[in-house]
């Protein structure tokens, strides 16, 4: 496969950008066309509801498609450097090149967008792909029945279907790049395998995300935003909303509000449109949240809902409050229907609670003050914050995507995720003479003064400075004109 990949990669090198985002436009327009089909399938494999699977994974899909298409030119394109004035004459570029081949191993929580936004990025930036999808939501045949009849993207992308085995396997093989999406665990699993390799690793993790709520709020739209952000996709996005910090004075009626908005919510699968929290993707993830819960009860936390439908895998939302720190749903991941409320008194304390876990994926900072949401926006230790909204910088493609601590490094979407497909060659071209270099052999004593005088000009103040960098440079240049004697 590998063999393959490198094969496909040396050929691509002859095709454009232009053929290439011809592809990715066909692509797009079969993904529209097919919408209705691919949600079907999204909805078999994951259990997540109708509306999940079209507005998260297929509309995202597509707004990012478009977004490609427009930006990638100008992302892409040759770039000019300053010269600076020692290097006078000379033209100076950065090329960004594709890395070659790239790995892109996903999860299994949005297992087309999260695929397609690896894959289209590294394609158009001119590499060859292998992706490598969850064993839990494979979505077989789905890709290439997409990519059916469009020979560069049939040629350059392959799927590897298989586990964390097939993952190590590939990685043995030496792709130039990998790009993981999935849990911290994995993430330093595929770290250790690849340093040896010297491989570059992005890493797209886990999150334990803030959501930190102001006084000033109108509650009705802030809880309707607290429950979506906590609960969409059943609450299994890297993005959840898993802490919500509620200023004091509003906490109550903020809580009640959110009881009584939840009690409201349709728990279904295979739904037609019409349900609000679908089934959970894996029989473990019910696990977690189980034992999760479990654990904070044990901890004399107050747990309001939860619980499973009876033989499937339906969780039905919780509400958790009187929580403390050594809790398990406070420290873990917990990527399920839960909702943790606690209560802060100001904003210093806001953002030392927000800040307090090891993850730092994204945030969302509730406030009609947009200076203080701004202020306490810049001091959350995070890769994305919402003001006013929830998971939204995820809604445009254009903006950068990732977070910082166990949450992972390295970004994709937005002009720095096209660039991060490609690696930037340095090139400097100076015309063919017969002119040599003051800095190139023989060095001699007066080319050492004039070098004393020329970094002195150079990087000197005042009027004197710049003349003396002139008559320095002026006369390096003339004994660089003088070639070695005998040569
Ligand atoms: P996971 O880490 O269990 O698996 C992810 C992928 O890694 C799968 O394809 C799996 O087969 C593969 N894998 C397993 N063992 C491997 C190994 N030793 N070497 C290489 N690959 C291996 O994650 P998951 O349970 O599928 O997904 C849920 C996690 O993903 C959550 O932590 C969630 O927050 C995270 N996630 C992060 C983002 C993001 O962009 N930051 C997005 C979605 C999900």
């Amino acid at each position: 496969m590998i063999d393959q990949a490198r094969n496909a990669a040396e050929q691509l090198r002859s095709t454009s950008l232009t053929e290439r985002l011809a592809e990715l436009e066909i692509l797009q327009a079969r993904i529209r066309d097919d919408q209705e089909m691919l949600v079907e399938r999204i909805m078999a494999e994951t259990g997540k509801t109708r509306t999940d699977a079209l507005v998260s994974e297929i509309m995202g899909s597509l707004d990012y498609l478009h977004w490609l298409h427009g930006a990638a030119g100008k992302v892409l394109a040759d770039e000019k450097a300053p010269t600076p004035i020692a290097l006078m004459g000379k033209q100076s570029q950065i090329w960004h090149e594709p890395w070659g081949v790239v790995l892109v191993i996903t999860p299994w929580n949005y297992p087309f967008h999260i695929a397609l936004t690896a894959l289209a990025p590294a394609f158009a930036a001119g590499n060859a792909v292998i992706l490598k999808p969850s064993e839990h939501t494979p979505l077989k045949g789905v890709f290439e029945a997409l990519f059916d009849g469009l020979p560069l993207l049939q040629s350059a992308v392959q799927i590897a279907y298989g586990d964390g085995d097939m993952a190590q396997t590939l990685i043995a093989g030496r792709p130039d790049r990998i790009c993981f999406t999935g849990s911290a665990r994995t993430g330093r699993r595929i770290l250790a395998q690849a340093a040896p390799l010297l491989i570059p690793v992005d890493l797209e993790l886990g999150g334990k995300d803030a959501m930190l709520v102001f006084e000033d709020v109108n509650i009705p739209r802030t809880v309707a935003g607290a429950l979506w952000g906590a609960l969409t996709n059943a609450g299994q996005s890297c993005t959840s909303v898993e802490r919500l910090y509620v200023q004091r004075s509003i906490h109550d009626a903020f809580v009640s509000a959110l009881r009584t908005s939840m009690d409201a919510l349709v728990v279904n699968q295979g739904d037609a449109g019409d349900a609000d929290i679908g089934a959970m993707t894996t029989e473990f993830q019910c696990d977690i949240v189980a034992a999760q819960l479990e654990d904070a009860r044990e901890k004399g936390a107050s747990v309001y809902g939860g619980g499973r439908v009876p033989g499937t895998r339906l969780l039905r939302p919780a509400l958790v409050t009187a929580v403390t720190p050594e809790m398990r749903l406070m420290q873990e991941e917990t990527f399920g229907p839960v909702i943790v409320v606690e209560s802060f008194e100001d904003e210093a304390q806001a953002v030392a609670l927000a800040n307090g876990a090891p993850f730092g994926l994204s945030a969302s900072v509730w406030s009609k003050d947009l200076e203080r949401a701004r202020r306490v926006a810049r001091a959350l230790r995070v890769g994305a914050v919402s003001i006013n909204n929830v998971m939204l910088t995820e809604g445009n493609p254009a903006l950068p995507f990732g977070g910082v601590g166990e949450s992972g490094y390295g970004r994709v979407k937005g002009a720095e995720g096209l660039r991060g497909m490609t690696r930037s060659k340095a090139v400097l071209i100076d015309k063919q003479s017969g002119k040599l270099e003051a800095n190139w052999y023989p060095y001699t004593r007066s080319k050492y003064q004039l070098f004393g005088d020329l970094i002195r000009g150079l990087f000197g103040r005042g009027p004197g400075a710049l003349l003396r960098f002139a008559r320095a440079g002026l006369k390096l240049e003339s004994v660089a004109q003088k070639p070695r004697e005998g040569l």
